[in-house]
């Protein structure tokens, strides 16, 4: 029988829903159990891809092409099973679904309403996330707080849903804020009664609160939420803040709440696996060392927007022994400040974007890096960047350009492909999802991969103009990657340079902290090294982390 929880979240938006349904992945998955996590949206976008990451944050792309809510990245860092589609669902699906239904007849006359239509196509989507996969439990966060308008029809269908499957094999978890007052030295649950009232004028009652917090719920705190809130007090469980996502799930585990979940859902738990979790952890918390890496890109402001590549370098440093201190730059900052804004770093990464502002700030950081012999990653937008560096100052073909920014470059060495064009008038406007790249031996890439053929996550539009191939190659650009068929340049490297490694695909959506990714891995290893021959210091300590002396 398969098992579903329903992560809710109250008071206020923001509380960490989806690092709380990840860690709960996480510890079920530790118990030897299988487990998915799905994420329900209620706004009416059909996906976030359109979406302004301002509004959004980063767009995660899974292996199958979809592009979903960056939750799903933390899904798939905390648990191993591989998510798709039908993982992320808002309610701009639901709708489409259900409209395209109506306008075919499949309603047969009825009225269409959102009870029982929306509702009923909302709980075949849940029981289409367990349906296509083995796993037998199925974590469902549904986006949005307690109260919203939207959210409405998602939660009277997760309370039909119970009567469905039956309510032995539905769990209701509620992620509420236990606010601390300074004047009055108290943690206060008058908002986590309201937020769970409001649960239950809905008809759900929770099984477990699930509280956020600065400070350590006492005994009091705890039989106050339990009798206000209808619940045990042992099902009263506190997240307080800690300095690392990664912890939860074993803070959580300290409490027993995998005990708790595992006898409420009557399910059987083999031998707990938690100590390479951890380890890795504990690497987190006290690196040998540490390095400042540059993150030059559009969005710094809002780092949510390089969610991936932030996680990524946690999980390469805590390999290298390292903390990895990122810097954040604004490309336009670069434009009018010039590279002196790099001072001290040990690497810099260009990451993926779009839209030509910026742009030129990129190129300039690329040929410091490129000069200066300092480890430089290029992603995506940063390899298509490092492409044009070299074309303008290396092969002299002044003025290259990439299509996107100037359709009328004498050389647009970054262009709309035939191959593109193609998947185009299939209906989708960028290559998307997972593709295999064959490697060349003796490269950066090699060394780190180890393996001949990879699969990496795509998301663009415009690729390596494979008419410059011959005049770069022989300016010394070395074309690493390509796709089986050998049209596509997936990775570009450049010789007697330290590390300088581009790729046309977003390798941090693979990267996990047990298994952290191999150009990471590498560009990491070579940033700490460039630290060490040029004396960086690195002494400050950052977010309280210390440095092992
Ligand atoms: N804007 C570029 C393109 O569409 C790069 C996209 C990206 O960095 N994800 O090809």
């Amino acid at each position: 029988m398969k098992k579903y929880i329903f992560v809710t979240g109250g008071v206020v938006s923001s509380l960490g829903k989806g690092i709380a349904a990840a860690s709960i992945g996480r510890l079920l998955e530790s118990h030897g159990l299988k487990v998915t996590i799905a994420k329900f949206d209620p706004y009416i976008n059909v996906d976030p891809g359109t979406m302004s990451p301002y509004q959004h944050g980063e767009v995660f792309v899974l292996d199958d092409g979809a592009e979903t809510d960056l939750d799903l990245g933390h899904y798939e860092r905390f648990i191993s099973t591989k998510l798709n589609q039908d993982n992320n669902v808002t309610t701009g699906k639901i709708y489409s679904s259900v409209i395209s239904k109506e306008r075919r007849g499949d309603y047969l006359g009825k009225t269409v309403q959102v009870v029982p239509h929306l509702t009923n196509e909302i709980k075949e989507r849940i029981l289409k996330v367990v349906h296509d996969d083995s796993a037998n439990i199925c974590i469902v966060e549904i986006g949005g707080t307690i109260g919203d308008i939207e959210s409405l029809p998602f939660l009277e269908a997760i309370r039909q849903f119970q009567f469905d499957v039956g309510r032995k094999n539905v769990l209701y978890v509620h992620l509420t804020l236990i606010p601390y007052i300074q004047a009055s030295g108290e943690l206060k649950t008058k908002p986590t009664q309201r937020t769970v009232s409001d649960l239950r004028a809905i008809g759900i009652q929770p099984d477990i609160i699930l509280c956020r917090t600065e400070h350590e719920l006492n005994e009091e705190i705890r039989q106050k939420i339990s009798l206000f809130c209808n619940v045990e007090s042992t099902a009263v469980f506190q997240a307080k803040d800690v300095k690392s996502i990664y912890e939860v799930p074993l803070m959580l585990h300290e409490q027993a709440l995998d005990d708790f979940l595992i006898r409420k859902l009557g399910l059987k738990s083999n031998r707990i696996h938690i100590s390479q979790w951890a380890k890795f952890v504990k690497s987190v918390y006290y690196p040998r060392n540490r390095v400042e890496v540059a993150l030059v890109g559009k969005y710094v402001e809002l780092h949510d927007a390089y969610k991936s590549i932030e996680e990524a370098f946690i999980h390469a440093g805590a390999f290298n022994h390292v903390q990895v201190q990122t810097r954040w730059i604004d490309s336009e900052e670069i434009e009018k400040k010039g590279v002196q804004l790099l001072k001290n770093v040990s690497g810099i990464l260009v990451p993926g974007g779009f839209g030509d502002r910026g742009i030129e700030g990129k190129i300039q950081v690329i040929k410091y890096a490129r000069e200066r012999k300092i480890p430089f990653f290029g992603i995506c937008l940063g390899m298509q960047c490092a492409v044009i560096e070299f074309s303008r100052n290396v092969a002299q073909l002044k003025l290259a350009n990439s299509g996107e920014f100037d359709p009328d470059t004498p050389y647009e060495v970054i262009s709309m492909m035939e191959d593109q064009l193609k998947i185009q008038s299939l209906g989708g406007t960028m290559r998307l999802g997972s593709y295999p790249c064959k490697l060349e031996k003796g490269s950066k890439s090699w060394a780190a991969y180890q393996k001949p053929l990879i699969h990496e996550r795509h998301r663009h539009r415009y690729e390596f103009n494979n008419t410059y191939r011959d005049v770069l190659k022989s300016k010394g650009l070395e074309l690493i990657g390509l796709s089986p068929d050998g049209k596509l340049v997936e990775i570009i490297e450049i010789k007697n340079h330290p590390w300088f490694v581009g790729v046309q695909f977003h390798p941090e959506l693979k990267s996990r902290p047990l298994n952290p990714h191999p150009l990471f891995k590498s560009f990491i290893g070579a940033s700490r090294k460039y630290a060490l021959k040029n004396q960086i210091s690195s002494s400050a300590v950052l977010k309280g982390i210390r440095v092992k002396k």
